[in-house]
């Protein structure tokens, strides 16, 4: 089941792929709620389904009623803006040399512990939007990963218990200012400012729910700049695999539904320019496509 964030007009909702069409899910589970619970259900983005206690046993009912009354010509929308999936998260937390080539090319040895960081909120676009490229840099490198989004509040979560606090998966692009990230690392500053430029946390066009993907540690990922690939793996070859980074990020700090944790970038990374075309590619979530323009 995937799902995202579309907009027309002011208007907001969220819609459900159904092979190459969309649905108006927001519609239906206004429809759906009415009928079964005698009260509205307002969602207008993804972010609304976190309310739920089990969004996706929800949705699969949703989805069910929608197939046995016949609904979809009725709830079918053509042409609309995609936002990110997740559109404001109290936090996005992203991974630091969690594939073992990336870390050698940066010039690093592979961590012992998960090294973790923030990027801003404010650096969030959708797959529509344009990277752009600020005058003052010499070097910005787009990163794939996969995205995590968290469906409910965890605190000193065990591996064990990890999975259970995962809504889905996405598609993020961890844009990075190097040059400035370089420096800064010779000066022992942190990360943040050249991870969070405006525009430099691309995210989407999809959700894919947990219960639709069979192995998040089988998925090969690929970035490609105006066609060609630049990256290509898979991502079991994460060191630091999913249970392992919910279960150590919470140690830390509570993780809020909707956050979004970015779980590292394979090697591959150089820069783009502006008029280049960034795709990143994940097996069975979808492509995140963005241009880069100049600030
Ligand atoms: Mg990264």
């Amino acid at each position: 089941m995937k799902l995202l964030n579309c907009q027309i007009d002011n208007e907001r909702f969220i819609g459900l792929l159904d092979n190459n069409r969309t649905i108006n899910l927001s519609k239906a589970l206004k429809v759906y709620s009415t009928i079964y619970r005698g009260e509205d259900w307002f969602f207008n983005s993804i972010e609304d389904l976190l309310s739920l206690d089990n969004p996706e046993f929800c949705l699969k009912k949703v989805a069910d009623f929608i197939e046995r009354y016949n609904l979809k010509e009725s709830l079918y929308v053509e042409s609309f803006k995609t936002l990110s999936p997740i559109i404001r998260p109290s936090k996005i937390i992203a991974l630091g040399r969690n594939y073992t080539e990336h870390a050698r090319e940066t010039g690093y040895n592979p961590p012992e512990e998960p090294i973790f960081f923030s990027k801003a909120v404010s650096a969030i676009i959708g797959p529509e939007d344009a990277i752009v490229y600020p005058e003052c840099l010499t070097r910005v490198d787009p990163e794939a990963e996969l995205g995590l989004v968290i469906g409910k509040r965890a605190k000193n979560v065990s591996k064990e218990k990890a999975m259970e606090y995962i809504l889905g998966y996405t598609i993020i692009n961890d844009v990075t200012a190097r040059d400035m990230q370089t420096e800064d690392l010779k000066m022992a500053n942190p990360w943040f400012r050249s991870k969070s430029f405006d525009t430099f946390c691309p995210i989407g066009p999809y959700l894919v729910l947990k219960g639709y993907i069979r192995d998040p540690h089988d998925l090969n990922i690929e970035l490609r700049v105006n066609g060609t690939t630049r990256q290509k793996d898979n991502t079991r070859n994460l060191i630091f695999k999913i249970p392992e980074i919910v279960s150590y990020i919470t140690l830390h700090m509570t993780l809020e539904p909707g956050d979004i944790i970015a779980t590292g970038t394979p090697s591959g990374i150089a820069p783009v320019y502006p008029g280049d075309t960034v795709e990143i590619e994940i097996e069975n979530i979808g492509i995140l496509r963005n241009t880069v323009i100049r600030g």
